[in-house]
């Protein structure tokens, strides 16, 4: 991928951690394309189709699986989350970062088909902090939440594949650390083969002067 295009980045994290606020911060401050995923789940009271996600039915998922809609998809805690593939490369033809807030199951399946794109994991500051902030948002019954917190815990063995790991005690702060990563990145060598070109173009002419 040239540094024309944008960058893939990849955030996940435990239920609870708050990547979804600290990712509508990274859209609000800073200049992001964020990818709206289809899943199976019933929306939350705050949430609306289109906005936070397109909420469609089991049948509807399978036939966008059939038809090969999906960038990546995955099953968690009972329901389907995908990527849709279009929005995706669109956006990162026109040169923009695309946020896709995934799974660790999801991450890996991008990684796959995308080497080069970036691995965020977001925790909260401890577990006991995970607990109080799921049952603190109260949209889940007790017995998602354990479910939730148990599948949290099966994530843990997948953060040493990720590319970085960010603490979210703070949510501007931890926005803030999401976009320095990313614009380091965008100065990464790998991420902008085109500017070492384009130097020896110039001198090329400074040469013939
Ligand atoms: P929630 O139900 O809390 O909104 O999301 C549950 C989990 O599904 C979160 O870890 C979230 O990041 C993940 N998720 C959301 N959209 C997608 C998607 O398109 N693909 C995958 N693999 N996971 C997703």
């Amino acid at each position: 991928m040239n540094s024309h295009k944008g960058l893939l980045i990849v955030i996940s994290g435990f239920s609870g951690a708050g990547k979804g606020t600290v990712v509508k911060e990274l859209v609000e401050q800073y200049d992001y394309a964020l990818s709206i995923s289809a899943t199976t789940r019933q929306p939350r009271m705050n949430e609306r189709n289109g906005e936070h996600y397109f909420f469609i039915d089991k049948e509807d998922f399978e036939e966008k699986i059939k038809k090969e809609k999906f960038f990546e998809w995955a099953e968690y805690c009972n329901h389907y989350y995908g990527t849709p593939k279009d929005f995706v490369y669109e956006r990162i033809n026109e040169g923009k970062d695309v946020i896709l807030e995934i799974e660790v199951q999801g991450a890996f399946k991008i990684l796959e088909q995308c080497p080069e794109a970036i691995l965020i994991f977001v925790t909260a500051p401890s577990i006991n902090e995970l607990k109080k902030r799921l049952i603190g948002r109260g949209t889940e019954t007790s017995e998602v939440v354990q479910k939730r917190i148990q599948r949290a815990y099966e994530e843990v063995d997948m953060i040493k594949d990720y590319d970085y790991i960010v603490i979210n005690e703070d949510v501007k702060q931890c926005a803030k650390d999401i976009h320095t990563i990313v614009v380091s990145e965008h100065m990464h060598v790998k991420n902008a083969m085109e500017l070492p070109e384009r130097l020896k173009e110039q001198f090329m002419t400074v040469l013939s002067e």
